[in-house]
């Protein structure tokens, strides 16, 4: 029985249906035996006719009297029989499916499941019926509970459960079961043809859980197996660059901070070190709110590379971002002798031939920059250590490119994106994990305000305010230009209004998007000096920026930004010890927009942001199918399933531990079920 064989040469699928099934997702037999019903129809309780009542939805079992078809008043064709169980008749009633007068008998045993509903005589409108002929597939489903399948055009639900159905009689009786049966038993599961059957045709509402159970379980546990292996894998075949456990420059940086690190970014560091000490290639992932200050931690990794004569390279997602990490390495590291550059996609002609040439070189110690890093070629002499900075504005394929780079440089990716841990150890399944739970002293919670435009003028005094005590303030407006669809206020107009009208005597400037790099630069390089006090800006300084005297984030229609992006601009101030405030200007016209603003009005933990953010937008598109690189699961969710998952990554790992290989006759499905299900995107060429 070859369950990857295709539909089409099933008995009763031709091309046409094979076609109609593909746009389903179904292409082999395996793909219909996991085709899940998406809702089920009880028909265990038959009602007796003479109990009906108008309203009911209700099956009813009897033998077909008389049938006739004919006109109604408004044309249609009313094709109508009359069924009698013995505690009473009814008639049921189809429109326009004449046909059916070829489908039925009298004297035919017939269920019929629909609504109950008053017209001069009670009847059954348009039930869905199924002829109990003794020798049919249809009288086992009577008194049971059905299946209800996602349809398309021309897929009707009855030739999709009678193709199931003889699917499941033929196939699952010789159904390999992935799952060792000792695990089964431990885990106290039903086998696979077991759970199966139970989904399609659930004898009630605890085989439905106990078989849903087993399925999610099966699919996460080779899930957490293939990431597993594709971790072991990299640890066997990618030698790293060898580092020294002296750490001199790094340790001379640390002691001239300003600041001691915090608990947790000291374990980071020193995790991090141990990493680069070791055998294999360093995959960590740096995890940590916004503000818990994971820059000083990546600045002690490139360090720690250049320690070892190494080259390091840092790589932002936007110009401003990759641009401020420069300013404060170049301030920080070359006078400890350690030479900086910029290397954005803005740096051009001679001026980038040189910085090129001195990166080929080995002698340029540090790189700070953009895509622009992994886009265009730029050779390093030995690059050693890669930072990714807000990973998760980055692709996956993006984070496999940069790593081709040098031999096989250690690479730390750093994310704000707080979500719970087993995701991450499942959406970032392959990479060591640090987190920052802690943040600096001394930090107060960022007040937040949200107010209607009426308090506007309000809100512009105690920004006023706040700059004639020496604070810094950004006002956050959603798009560019004023746009005539869209009765937005742009950055631009605002900026011009703002300058002339609310603040003449405070320096104001404006940044976005598309001003040149050189300009971009020169604006937060001002701002940073304090020679401009208020900052007009679209989102682009969303991520990362590091303004420690900004008090102040106003956010003008904060109702068009997500809840993560809200979070995140919010974490551009409370960065020192003043008191800092968050204003939402926003009039939010849908239920979500109005949960967004609420919840970040009241919640300031970023992981209970999170939590609230995929709760509004779903998994798919919080993570972004581009961003994790996961497969599609086929029936559990990574967040409404989180306790299975976690389970399940224990029993991966900890059979991982006694069988790396997974070698064994007994392991045989499910060797062929990774290789299946996850090979290919895994990787995973040599599970057998
Ligand atoms: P993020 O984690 O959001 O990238 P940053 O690295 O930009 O945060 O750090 C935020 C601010 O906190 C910076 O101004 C940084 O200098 C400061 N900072 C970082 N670590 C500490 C510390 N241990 N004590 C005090 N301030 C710190
Ligand atoms: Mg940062």
């Amino acid at each position: 029985m070859d369950l990857t064989e295709n539909v089409q040469f099933l008995k009763g699928v031709g091309p046409a249906r094979a076609r109609r099934l593909a746009r389903l997702g179904v292409l082999t037999v395996e793909d219909l035996l996991y085709f899940f019903p998406r809702d089920y129809q009880d028909r265990r309780r038959i009602s007796p006719i003479g109990s009906l009542r108008d309203g009911d939805f209700a099956s009813v079992r009897g033998e077909v009297m008389a049938k006739g078809s004919r006109k109604t008043r408004g044309g249609k064709k009313l094709f109508q029989l009359v069924v009698d169980d013995g505690s009473g008749r009814i008639p049921c009633s189809w429109f326009n499916q004449e046909y059916l007068d070829n489908v039925f008998r009298p004297g035919q045993e017939a269920l019929f499941v629909g609504k109950v509903q008053l017209y001069n005589t009670l009847q059954l409108v348009n039930p869905e019926y199924e002829i109990l002929d003794p020798q049919s597939e249809a009288m086992r489903r009577a008194g049971r509970i059905i299946p209800i399948y996602p349809l398309t055009e021309g897929l009707y639900q009855k030739a999709v459960r009678d193709l199931i159905e003889r699917t499941l009689e033929l196939y699952l009786p010789h159904l390999p079961d992935p799952l060792p049966e000792d695990l089964c038993r431990r885990w106290e599961v039903a086998s696979l043809s077991q759970a199966i059957r139970d989904i399609h045709y659930p004898s009630g509402g605890e085989a439905l859980a106990a078989a849903r159970q087993r399925l999610i379980l099966d699919e996460f546990f080779t899930l957490q197996l293939a990431l597993g292996l594709k971790r072991e894998k990299r640890a066997r075949e990618v030698e790293s660059l060898p580092h020294l456990p002296l750490t001199l420059l790094r340790d001379r940086y640390i002691a001239e901070l300003p600041f001691r690190l915090t608990g947790a970014q000291r374990r980071a560091v020193e995790e991090i070190k141990a990493d680069m000490v070791g055998k294999g290639a360093m995959n960590r992932l740096l995890q940590g709110d916004v503000g818990s200050g994971k820059t000083v931690v990546a600045v002690c990794a490139l360090l720690t590379t250049v320690d070892s004569g190494y080259q390091g390279a840092i790589m932002a997602p936007t110009e401003i971002l990759a641009a401020q990490h420069y300013e404060n390495i170049s301030r920080e590291l070359e006078p400890l002798g350690v030479k900086t550059v910029l290397l954005t996609s803005g740096v051009k002609g001679k001026k980038r031939q040189e910085i090129l040439e001195k990166i080929a070189s080995g002698e340029i110690g540090v790189v700070a920059g953009t895509h622009a890093l992994i886009q265009e070629k730029v050779d390093f002499s030995r690059l050693g250590m890669v930072v990714i900075d807000e990973q998760h504005k980055f692709g996956v394929r993006q984070r496999a490119d940069l790593r081709k780079k040098g031999e096989q440089p250690h690479v730390l990716v750093m994310t704000a994106t707080p979500i719970p841990r087993t995701l991450t150890l499942t959406v970032y399944g392959d990479l060591d994990f640090s987190v920052l739970d802690e943040m600096p002293p001394g930090r107060e919670k960022v007040k937040t305000y949200w107010i209607g435009p009426d308090r506007l003028d309000a809100a512009y005094g105690f920004i006023r305010q706040e700059v004639a005590a020496g604070r810094q303030a950004f006002i956050i407006y959603p798009l560019i230009e004023e746009s005539e669809t869209l009765d937005l206020k742009a950055a631009s107009a605002m900026f011009d209004h703002l300058k002339r009208n609310v603040f003449p005597a405070i320096p104001v400037d404006l940044i976005h998007g598309r001003l040149p790099s050189e300009e971009k630069r020169g604006v937060m390089e001002r701002f940073r000096a304090k020679q401009t006090m208020i900052l007009v800006s679209t989102v682009v300084v969303e991520i990362g920026i590091d303004i420690p005297d900004a008090t102040v984030m106003l956010i003008e229609n904060a109702e068009r930004f997500g809840l993560a992006q809200l979070h995140q601009l919010r974490g551009r101030v409370g960065r020192s010890r003043f008191p800092s405030y968050c204003i939402l200007q926003g009039n939010p016209r849908t239920e979500d927009a109005a949960r967004r603003l609420k919840a970040i009005q009241d919640i300031d933990d970023g992981f209970q942001i999170a939590r609230e953010d995929l709760e509004i937008r779903g998994p798919g598109e919080f993570f972004g199918t581009q961003q994790t690189g996961l497969p599609e699961l086929r029936i559990g969710s990574i967040v409404a399933d989180v306790r299975l998952m976690e389970f399940a990554r224990r029993q991966a790992f900890s059979l991982l531990e006694t069988a790396p290989a997974l070698a064994g006759d007994e392991l045989a499905p499910l060797r062929r079920r990774l290789r299946l299900r996850y090979g290919e995107s895994f990787d995973l060429g040599d599970v057998g």
